[in-house]
């Protein structure tokens, strides 16, 4: 390829899914959480990986994400893990999307939604346990129960609720939220609502709570090759599918005291070469996110830095890699053309560079080509109608 792209590498998917369903306790299975496009990594081309490795079962937020997988072929459950409102139930039922059913309306609702159609269609009830965030209160129990023992349309598939605090050394807040959402499922039951399935963990509380792995585990940020907290790398391996590339695309001698780039802030020290790579910042390359410091020392490090950025001085300034070797970055990142300094003789026009661009910080609309089997399976941009969808649902 050409210009700047993000290589994305099914088989460390695939090989973060093996790590993560080895772990699982007997009877449990991993629900791969693909939301907001797969982290990134692309929705559609990481559940079909998955799909191929025997994922039979996916989690998004929304019922648009969940029409997106079906349409793009992935088969067993789609469970839509936000709340729905009902101009989405009709075409969510038809596609046998899960949806999530957190106030007890949400039940009536769903069911006269489903009868219009007359598609059953399946539910999975959120217990507020102390997310906050969306979920049955222990209060409204009783009627949901009530609404469910009378439905005829709604099925309820699963129960389960979601962590806040899972990452953290700390595991009582999590050990009390378990508790909630134990005595609701007790409290369920004694009123005749036995759904199928139970899953309370996350990627955090998978590797934590082994004990809670339950009928489903919904996992995304391990699948993805990342670590809900730096303490748990040693529970687990993971690959990283993600990196971002760019080419050589000018070379140029330079003499010995060249200045190079914007104020003049990088000097050759010996007669080299200077090639540039058509990436920077519009790319996200070199934007540093606002970190808030943790602790004095890491103040006085984030204080340090800036002082010296000041100076002109660049600590800690990543190196881009080039046939598996570090090449400095000489001077100032561009808006979308940087200047590397790569000594005599070392590359050619065409070079591939890997660039340290994070991932979160990455411009959704650079390329994306994937890896399969060893090769590259298929190249995507996203279509512009999508970036609009994603930057309206992003506010
Ligand atoms: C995002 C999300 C998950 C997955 O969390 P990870 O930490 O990325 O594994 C699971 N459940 C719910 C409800 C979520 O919103």
């Amino acid at each position: 390829m050409i210009g700047t792209w993000i290589d994305i590498d099914l088989d460390a998917v695939k090989y973060n899914y093996a790590q993560v369903t080895a772990r699982l306790t007997a009877g449990s299975r991993c629900m791969a959480v693909v939301k907001a496009d797969a982290y990134g990594l692309g929705a559609a081309e990481v559940a079909y990986a998955l799909q191929e490795a025997g994922c039979a079962a996916f989690a998004v937020t929304s019922v648009a994400e969940g029409l997106g997988l079906r349409g793009a072929g992935i088969k067993g459950v789609i469970l839509v893990l936000g709340p729905s409102v009902s101009a989405q139930w009709p075409e969510a039922i038809q596609a046998a999307l899960h949806l999530t059913v957190a106030t007890p309306e949400m039940i009536e609702g769903i069911e006269q939604a489903a009868r219009d159609i007359l598609c059953e269609v399946s539910v999975h009830l959120k217990l507020e346990t102390g997310m906050g965030r969306t979920g049955l209160w222990p209060e409204e129990l009783a009627r949901a129960a009530r609404l469910l023992t009378e439905a005829r349309w709604v099925k309820a598939a699963g129960v389960y609720t979601h962590f806040a605090r899972a990452a953290q050394r700390d595991d009582r807040y999590t050990r009390r939220q378990y508790e909630i959402f134990e005595r609701g499922v007790e409290q369920l039951a004694a009123l005749g609502v036995t759904p199928s399935w139970r899953h309370v963990c996350n990627s955090a509380a998978l590797l934590s709570y082994p004990q809670w792995h339950h009928d489903f585990v919904r996992s995304g940020t391990l699948l993805i090759g990342h670590y809900p907290h730096p303490a748990l790398r040693g529970k687990i391996s993971l690959r990283d599918p993600w990196q971002a590339k760019s080419t050589v695309q000018y070379l140029r001698q330079a003499p010995r005291g060249a200045y190079v780039g914007y104020q003049s802030l990088y000097k050759t020290r010996t007669d080299t070469e200077l090639a540039v790579i058509p990436a920077g910042y519009a790319d996200g390359f070199g934007v540093a996110p606002h970190l808030t410091p943790q602790g004095l020392l890491d103040l006085g490090k984030v204080l340090l830095k800036n002082i010296a950025a000041y100076c002109g001085i660049y600590l800690g300034q990543e190196r881009v890699m080039i046939k598996g070797r570090p090449v400095k970055i000489a001077g100032k990142i561009g808006m979308q053309l940087t200047i590397l300094d790569v000594g005599n003789g070392f590359c050619q026009i065409g070079d591939e560079v890997v660039i340290p661009l994070r991932r979160t910080l990455a411009n959704p609309r650079l390329p994306r080509r994937y890896w399969s089997d060893g090769r590259v399976l298929c190249e995507r941009r996203i279509r512009e109608e999508e970036m609009n969808l994603q930057e309206n649902t992003a506010e």
